[in-house]
Formats: structure tokens, C-alpha cells, sequence
């Protein structure tokens, strides 16, 4: 995080109620040996975890600045454990640790704390493994966990937590987080944070990278221009292929390290031999990779796909009243011809389609390059229109 950081607190956009919530927690009100974190994608729930962690650890429940907190913030308090997974799922060996660590007592005077960023993929092993601790907690342990929704996590495990509730926070709570802690420009901070729709990773790299901002551009320049079966085909895989680039971008390094420690664990740079049980632990962990690369790219389509959304939505607003602040403000002139060729039922159900296509690849597997296809012949201007 950022050096302007003055309290906790502050890495939290738009999270009011919340942060009163936290606030009185760290105070000793309303203390629970069990919290859930819940919040869209991008609200914060990570953050948040380790705020209150911090606040926890803090002789003044969440300064900032001290050796604590700074400690936590940076990840290495002895006593603050966090499972953070690249993975699609939890594994109960994973658990199994930190229900170990959760048995100790503090060794500072404070608490033990335990977070699950992603509590929505333990396994129902792993799930397990961890409800015995909650159910039996030690008297110093607090566990963390995080989910887009209580529904994603087991009914058992819920029901002992206390809830906590984030929201999507508004454009200008994200616009004023960009310019206060980023020290982004105001118009470059407003831009990120309309395109974002209340993603704050999202909008902090909008605003800090100029390749995905020009990305975004690309896709949200479409729609005007898919006068006919051609520049659907075209504009299908022109995000198939970007989806793909910027999924192996992030992948690859990830990839590498992990081979990296897994040759080191079985000693084979240094050694120069291959064990029998480095085969099957290679082939294991390429078939993990496989599935995460195969998750990112379907991860930026689906991105992709909302900022698409956007666009008809801006449409439909646009036709109805023409001085509402637009997510596109910067496309107003191509939204206006859009506006002159398209109905807003069409826009309508242009929108359906988008949201077709992602379950096509989402729940059912349909390979993203043709959902993407199908999806963009929907989407086409009617015949013979000039916008
Ligand atoms: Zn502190």
C-alpha cells in the first residue's frame, strides 16, 4: 500500500458504516471470535480483513503508523495468518495449517488473527477442518473470513460469524481514493472510477496503465461500429485475443516461480536427479495451471463483457435524458448515434445477449472465442443503418 496511508482505515473506499462497525470492534464492542466479510468484486474485502487485523494488533486499535500495524499491513505480523489462493479452490491441507496456527496463543499480547480471502473455494474438507476451530475457538483466536456473498459459504460456518457488509462505493468515493492515495489527476481519477463502476483494482490500474486503458477504449468502441456480420467476426476475436495476451501476461511469471519451488522441493537443480514422485507432482501442478490460465482469460472476457454492457446502458440512459452523467462520458458523441439508430429494447435486449454469452462460457463451458462469436452477430446494427 500506499506511503500517504494515515490511519487503517483509509485503504477502505467508500466503506462509512463499515468502518464504524470495525472501529467499535477494535474498541472491544461487539468483539467476535468469527467475522464474515462480504462485498462485490473490487469493494475491498481483502482490505478490510487486514484492517481490522491491524486494528486488532494495535495499541490504538488501527493508527497506521505503528510497528504493528505496519507489520500487518506489510504481511509479516507473527501474529496475523492469511490464505490467499491463485487457485480455484481451498484444499484442507491449507486449513489444516492454519487451524495449527489458530490453536496457539498470541505471541504478542494481543490476538490471533486467521483470514480466508476467498472463503467461497474452501473444499468441503477444508470447510470441515476449519468449523471445528470456529465452533471451539481458543480465547485469543479471531478468524477472517471473505466471500462475494454469504451464500457462498457452508450455512454451518456463517451461522457463527458475525456478518460484515460491504458496498460498491461510488464513483466519486473511488475518484477521491485515486487522487488522495494514488495522487492521480482529477480528470484521469473521475475517468477510472465512472469506467471502473466501483472496482477499485480495477480502476486503480485504469488509471495507472496506459495499455489498459487504451484496451478499454478498444472494446467500448465496438458497438457503433458493428454494422454487419464482418465487424462482429472481427471484434469476437480481436477480445478472444487481447483476453488471451493479457491472461498469459499474468500467468506466465506465476507459472514460472511455481515450477521454481516445486524443482526446489524436490531438490532437482541442485542435485541434477529427478525423484519418482517428481513426475506426478509436475503433471499436477501443469494441470492446476492449465485450469487457472483457461479462469483468467474467461476472467478478462467477463470484463471485458461488462464494460460492453456500459455501453448499451449508456445508451438507454442517453435516450431517455441527455443530461444524466454517462460510465462512457468520454464516447458521448458515438453514444449519441448509437442512440439515433438503436432502440432502447433492442439495447435491451442487446444487453440479454452479453449476459447469454457469459453464462454460455460461465456455467456452461462453451469456449469464450465462440460464445464471443454468436454473441457479436446479436449484437450488430440493423441492416443497412449508418450511425
Ligand atoms: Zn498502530
Amino acid at each position: 500500500m500506499n506511503t500517504a496511508v494515515a490511519s487503517v482505515w483509509d485503504t477502505l473506499v467508500g466503506q462509512g458504516a463499515v468502518i464504524d462497525t470495525l472501529r467499535q470492534v477494535a474498541a472491544g464492542q461487539g468483539m467476535s471470535h468469527a467475522f464474515l466479510f462480504v462485498g462485490p468484486p473490487g469493494s475491498g474485502r481483502s482490505n478490510a480483513a487486514v484492517a481490522l487485523a491491524a486494528a486488532l494488533q494495535c495499541e490504538r486499535q488501527g493508527c497506521g503508523t505503528c510497528h504493528s500495524c505496519k507489520t500487518v499491513l506489510g504481511g509479516s505480523h507473527a501474529d496475523v495468518s492469511v490464505v490467499r489462493t491463485q487457485k480455484l479452490s481451498i484444499g484442507v491441507d491449507e486449513v489444516r495449517e492454519l487451524v495449527r496456527n489458530a490453536a496457539l496463543a498470541p505471541a504478542g499480547n494481543r490476538w490471533q488473527v486467521l483470514i480466508v480471502e476467498d472463503a467461497d473455494r474452501l473444499t468441503d474438507q477444508a470447510c470441515n477442518a476449519l468449523l471445528k476451530s470456529i465452533e471451539e475457538p481458543s480465547a485469543r483466536t479471531v478468524w477472517i473470513l471473505c466471500a462475494p456473498t454469504v451464500e457462498d459459504v457452508l450455512q454451518t460456518i456463517r451461522s457463527r460469524c458475525r456478518l460484515v457488509s460491504l458496498a460498491t462505493p461510488s464513483t466519486a468515493d473511488v475518484a477521491g481514493f485515486l487522487a488522495r492515495v494514488d495522487g492521480v489527476p482529477e480528470q484521469l481519477a473521475s475517468y477510472a472510477a465512472r469506467a471502473s463502476q466501483g472496482h477499485i483494482g480495477r480502476a486503480r490500474a485504469l488509471a495507472r496503465d496506459e495499455a489498459t486503458r487504451s484496451r478499454r477504449t478498444q472494446v467500448v468502441g465496438w458497438p457503433v461500429r458493428l454494422t454487419g456480420l464482418g465487424p462482429s467476426m472481427t471484434a469476437a476475436a480481436e477480445i478472444h485475443a487481447m483476453a488471451t495476451e493479457e491472461a498469459e501476461a499474468i500467468t506466465q511469471e506465476l507459472d514460472a516461480r511455481e515450477k521454481a519451488d516445486l524443482d526446489a522441493s524436490f531438490g532437482v537443480v541442485e542435485r541434477g536427479r529427478r525423484p519418482r514422485e517428481y513426475a506426478p507432482a509436475l503433471s499436477a501442478l501443469e494441470k492446476g495451471q492449465r485450469t487457472r490460465a483457461k479462469r483468467r482469460v474467461l476472467d478478462v472476457v467477463d470484463r471485458c463483457l461488462m464494460d460492453l454492457v456500459s455501453v448499451y446502458r449508456d445508451a438507454i440512459v442517453l435516450a431517455a435524458d441527455a443530461r444524466v452523467e454517462l460510465v462512457n462520458e468520454e464516447l458521448r458523441g458515438d453514444l449519441a448515434r448509437l442512440v439515433r439508430v438503436t432502440s432502447p429494447e433492442s439495447n435491451l435486449a442487446r444487453i440479454e445477449a452479453i449476459f447469454t454469452a457469459r453464462e454460455q462460457m460461465l456455467e456452461f463451458n462453451v469456449p469464450a472465442a465462440l460464445a464471443l462469436e454468436s454473441m457479436m452477430v446479436s449484437l450488430r446494427l440493423p441492416e443497412g443503418s449508418r450511425p
